[in-house]
């Protein structure tokens, strides 16, 4: 008998366990039964040849159509080929031998139906599988397989290089055989939701009886991964509300009043009301645990200001943790100038009653690192403003009393508990900001911890950003004319942004660039494929000798020595640069409202969200923003319709549900959320919303009942399994 946890070894034999280990990185006998089969195959209907693609490894259901066998021209040995056929399409089966192949001309007779797996490739003019493993069905063998085979539904797991979908499928019912769990899931909220067993539904997803059984089994399925982690969630909130925090409640007279008094615009309804709970939250005695989520440009930094003077009133300190260096160095220099006297403790012409900012980032120097170290240690900073080296041990606060975390998406939850654990006894409120809107499923998934605040609307009087998809390939004079329209806002002493995907090869470069890691755009970069994506240092250099001679030209990325990138990015705030040449270190945050349009060249290479975000840099003053998304993705491809998308909508919520249907799930939650992404197998976020929200209810009563699931010791085990499998995540990108 065996349970979830036991090693795949005591069950299947060394042997297999290696294979699966070192094939599939499956070890226990949990991770083999939740590797469910990608599809399922009806018996007796053929795969569609034609939905097969190059390079993929493939199982097909197929018959033998015809075969032949012939000598090989230059060497011994003999060539044997079959061709299978789904009553249309072909793909040829070829094998090669030293000796002669009669027995598989026997074996593989024209008119069996059989199972074929390999690689796709293409030989002539004709799809091939060169070697494939195979299996006939119901070719008269007397073994479990022929019954398995008799079956309506074949599983096809995904293939891999060195297992077949049907060895896979041996070791799985070798494991369903000895298999006996306790269930995950209590029996109450089975019964609610008319949810069947989970040792009855691992059977019914790998081996269904029919249609109606991988129903069920495959909706209890995605039960367990939604309730698995929704208990996690549930416990992390309970666990919030055992600490005690300082309150800081509201100060008529204090730096917050002067600060409104001096705002030259009203706050947006959706900020007053955003406020107004903070407000309420920082004033009681458990630490407020709350996520702002708004529209690119909606105005979040000026209610993180608010707050962090509401606590600095209270007599407390407040962090602002920014993703990069770049925005933590805006946010610095925006935050002191927009407080202005009231930042200048101790200095000629500060208020009376004034603070201090200060920065902290991992690349300032020895001096400047030792003034704000002793600025936050001693409490004479009320604001510390910094990138990831605000978590580094030496950072100490006087009071530390709010934690604001400007775009979350970069950041995993223990590194906000890192901040955190620097408030001494009790916590620090918490603020947590996306960067761009996103669908509530996935903020119940991936900040499900957090209480939401959202803004939806922009502040009055903006103008909206148009945006147009420059078809550079069919049209290459539109290209010409998105240079003349940069030429022509720096004319109107406008700013321009002109995004790339890649940074390209600086004196280090290696042909391809050492630095695809930092751009999204290489997702998808097939070896091999035509040309490599634009590059920022190549680009910079045509389009000064070129189209835009004579303007003045910045280049920004991250290869940059930290103090040439705040160098350019103060020049381009200052207005002594028209163009600033960029990879996506400008996508989050960047704040210059005297920027009106932006170039994005191969906008294919970035996600839908990701677009939203960039073209959020622009159109932020009084003039009308126009980005163009340069592209030489066909008319009509997927490619062209997401662009196409964001050209027609600035809606966020709108893109980010879209972003969700088209990229993997893993990539909408952000690296720092890779363990809750590995749990995820059959949930889909958008499609299970209904389950979703059924599971975290559930979730949520069951943990307040017990906490520590002292009466469910399976669904214990099982949340262990997923917590640590998010910490190895975390070490393992530490
Ligand atoms: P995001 O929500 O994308 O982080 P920011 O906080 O950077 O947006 O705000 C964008 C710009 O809008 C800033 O220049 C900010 O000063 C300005 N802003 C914020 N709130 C208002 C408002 N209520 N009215 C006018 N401008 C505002
Ligand atoms: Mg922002």
């Amino acid at each position: 008998m065996a349970t979830l946890e036991d090693p795949l070894r005591l069950v299947i034999g060394d042997k297999a366990a290696k294979r699966l280990d070192s094939a599939l990185e499956l070890q226990t006998v949990g991770d083999l039964l939740r590797h469910y089969p990608r599809r399922y195959e009806t018996r007796g209907e053929l795969t569609d040849l034609a939905s097969l693609h190059e390079g993929e490894y493939v199982t097909v259901q197929a018959e033998i159509a015809k075969v032949t066998s012939r000598p090989m021209r230059n060497r011994r040995g003999s060539i044997f080929q079959a061709t299978v056929t789904d009553g249309h399409g072909q793909l040829v089966l070829t094998f090669f031998s030293r000796g002669r192949q009669d027995w598989r001309e026997r074996q593989l007779a024209p008119g069996l139906h059989g199972l074929f797996s390999g690689q796709v490739s293409t030989f002539r003019g004709r799809r091939q599988l060169a070697h494939p493993d195979y299996e006939l069905l119901g070719a008269g063998d007397a073994t479990a397989r022929a019954a398995e085979y008799a079956a309506e539904i074949i599983p096809v797991y995904p293939a891999a290089k060195e297992i077949t979908s049907w060895q896979v499928a041996d070791s799985v019912r070798i494991a369903l055989d000895v298999l006996d769990i306790e269930d995950t899931v209590p029996r109450a909220i089975r019964d609610r939701h008319q949810l069947c067993g989970l040792a009855d539904a691992l059977r019914g997803i790998h081996r269904p009886v029919d249609r109606g059984d991988l129903r069920r089994a495959s909706r209890r399925l995605k039960w367990d991964e939604a309730f698995g982690l929704q208990v996690v969630l549930a416990q992390r909130r309970i666990a919030a509300t055992a600490y005690s925090a300082t309150r800081r409640p509201r100060v008529r007279g204090g730096l917050l009043d002067a600060f409104d008094e001096s705002l030259p615009f009203e706050l947006t309804v959706g900020q007053q009301l955003a406020g107004a709970t903070i407000a309420d939250e920082l004033a009681l005695d458990h630490p407020m645990h709350r996520l702002l989520q708004g529209e690119v440009g909606s105005g979040k930094t000026v209610i993180a200001v608010r707050a962090m003077l509401q606590v600095v009133d209270g007599g407390g300190q407040a962090a602002l943790l920014a993703p990069t260096e770049v925005l933590a160095q805006q946010h610095f220099r925006s935050i002191t100038e927009q407080l202005g006297p009231l930042a200048q403790a101790g200095q000629l012409g500060g208020a009376d009653r004034a603070t201090r900012v200060a920065l902290l980032t991992g690349s300032q120097g020895a001096a400047a690192r030792r003034r704000a170290l002793l600025e936050a240690a001693s409490g004479t900073a009320g604001i510390v403003i910094g990138t990831h080296a605000l978590l580094e041990e030496a950072v100490q606060f006087a009071d530390l009393g709010l934690v604001v975390i400007d775009e979350q998406h970069r950041f995993g939850v223990e590194q906000r508990d890192a901040l955190r654990d620097k408030a001494g006894e009790g916590r620090p409120h918490l603020l947590v900001m996306t960067a761009t809107p996103i669908p509530r499923t996935v903020a119940m998934t991936v900040f499900g911890d957090l209480e939401v605040s959202t803004l939806t609307e922009l502040p009055a009087g903006r103008s909206p950003i148009r945006t147009h998809v420059v078809p550079a390939a069919e049209k290459p004079r539109y290209l010409q004319r998105a240079w003349q329209r940069l030429r022509e806002e720096a004319a109107q002493g406008r700013q321009c942004y002109v995004v790339c995907p890649r940074i390209g090869d600086g004196p280090a470069g290696d042909g391809r660039g050492g630095d695809w890691a930092e751009e999204a755009g290489d997702r998808d970069q097939a070896d091999g494929a035509a040309r490599p994506p634009v590059a920022v240092l190549d680009l910079a250099a045509e389009l000064e000798a070129g189209p835009l001679a004579g303007l003045r030209l910045a280049v920004l990325h991250g290869r940059l020595p930290p103090d040439e990138k705040d160098a350019a990015m103060l020049a381009f705030a200052a207005g002594s640069v028209d163009v600033l040449v960029t990879t996506t270190v400008v996508e989050v945050g960047v704040d210059v409202p005297n920027a009106t349009a932006m170039v994005v060249l191969d906008a294919d290479r970035f996600g839908v969200s990701q677009l939203h975000q960039l073209r959020g840099r622009v159109g932020r003053g009084r003039h009308e923003g126009v980005c163009l998304l340069v592209t030489e993705a066909e008319a009509g491809g997927k490619s062209r319709e997401r662009l196409d998308a964001v050209a027609a909508t600035l809606d966020g919520f709108t893109l980010s549900r879209l972003d969700l249907e088209q990229r993997r799930e893993g990539d909408v939650l952000g690296a720092a959320q890779a363990g809750r992404r590995s749990s995820l197998r059959l949930l889909t976020l958008l499609a299970d919303e209904k389950l979703i929200g059924l599971a975290r209810r559930e979730a949520t009563e069951l943990v307040a009942a017990d906490p520590a699931l002292a009466c469910e010791p399976a669904l214990a085990a099982a949340v262990r399994v997923l917590l640590d499998r998010e910490r190895a995540d975390y070490l393992e990108k530490a």
